[in-house]
């Protein structure tokens, strides 16, 4: 705007830069909602329930059984940087944990009126706590409920005008891509009962989502996909170094089920939903070469000591750096060569 001249170097307004980084960290719809599942699953929640109001546009919120917010971490539960997982830089290699940069609660609050009512065992009674868009608590009272946290987040991105109206528009789209995600963390969580529900303007409650937290991957697959698409599945479990494993199902050479490119395709490292586009790559160019009529399912969770990656790549942790990425794509090229190698295939088509 000043055509070129110089002009002096100013600090950004702290509120403004608060709302640009939140922006970031929080994308969209199902960014927003992953933020509070992965906190109830780091709270060691064995129940989630996902709540939303017109698909998410008007609120939505997560409720969980996990161990609750102690007082004392009220005041500071939504401040930027603010977090009970990490505390130095070492820790960050040995992460067991979703959370660690204590960014999601702050940038909600930057990004939507964040309501928290929450009770650890050690309280008689919960406390519903207002924050405002800085992070500040501004209100606290009495209220009751079971131990546990309940994140309710109302009119996400009203204080980005554009991202809002884009929110708006897109939003059946996002709630769809919020589905999937949900999908994802059922499918690998073990033990841990989930639950989506959205009321639409006007109408009932709906479920449109419900496991009850099965003991194995196997048994989620059944209950989330059903049986007839398991036994489309071959049981995945190859050793691509060392310390590197990756264990999981994929559509039997003669037997692909995914209706779209990229349709149930789901990867994990460390029980950690991911964004793989090599991975999917491969699987995709492989299969293709033994089913060119289908596309193959895939539910893929390596397992990968933490020295050897690192999530900390973009703001929404989707990313993820692999140290040794070229021999575990090549290993895995091999792995899956074999199993849809024209002989296997017709092996397996022929032993169904
Ligand atoms: P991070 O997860 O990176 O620590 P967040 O902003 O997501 O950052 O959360 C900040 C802190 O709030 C967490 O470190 C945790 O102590 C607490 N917290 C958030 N959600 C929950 C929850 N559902 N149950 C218990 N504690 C929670
Ligand atoms: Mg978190």
């Amino acid at each position: 705007a000043t055509g070129g001249s110089p002009s002096t170097i100013k600090p950004i307004n702290k509120g403004v830069v608060h709302r640009i980084c939140a922006g970031q960290v929080i994308l969209d719809l199902p960014s927003a909602v992953k933020e509070l599942v992965e906190n109830s699953l780091d709270a060691g929640a064995t129940s989630i329930e996902v709540s939303l109001k017109d698909y998410g546009a008007e609120s939505f919120q997560v409720i969980d059984n996990g161990c609750g917010i102690p007082p004392h971490n009220f005041k500071v539960l939504a401040l930027k940087h603010h977090t009970s997982k990490l505390s130095d830089f070492p820790d960050l290699q040995s992460l067991a944990t979703f959370g660690f940069r204590g960014e999601a609660l702050s940038s909600l609050c930057a990004l939507g009126d964040l309501t928290v009512e929450t009770r650890t065992k050690n309280e008689q009674i919960a406390t519903h706590l207002t924050f405002d868009n800085s992070g500040l608590l501004i209100a606290e009272r009495n209220t009751a409920r079971q131990v546990g946290t309940t994140v309710t987040v109302k009119k996400l991105f009203s204080t980005l005008p554009v991202r809002s109206k884009e929110f708006h528009r897109n939003i059946r789209k996002e709630y769809g891509k919020l589905i999937t995600l949900l999908n994802a963390y059922a499918l690998i969580s073990k033990g841990i009962r989930l639950v989506c529900t959205n009321s639409a303007l006007k109408n009932a409650k709906s479920v449109v989502l419900k496991t009850q937290g099965s003991g194995s991957l196997k048994d989620n697959i059944i209950t989330i996909f059903g049986m007839s698409t398991f036994t489309c599945l071959e049981p995945l479990k190859v050793c691509l170094s060392d310390s590197c494993t990756v264990e999981g199902f994929i559509s039997k050479p003669g037997n692909g089920s995914g209706r779209n490119l990229g349709d149930r395709q789901y990867f994990f490292v460390n029980g950690r939903p991911v964004d793989m586009p090599k991975v999917g790559k491969l699987v995709n160019e492989l299969y293709r070469g033994a089913n060119s009529r289908q596309y193959p399912i895939a539910i893929m969770n390596f397992v990968i000591p933490p020295r050897a990656f690192d999530v900390n790549v973009t703001p929404d942790k989707r990313k993820i750096f692999l140290s040794d990425e070229g021999s575990i794509l090549r290993f895995l090229r091999e792995a899956l060569e074999k199993i849809y190698s024209s002989n296997y295939a017709s092996y397996a088509v022929n032993s169904l």
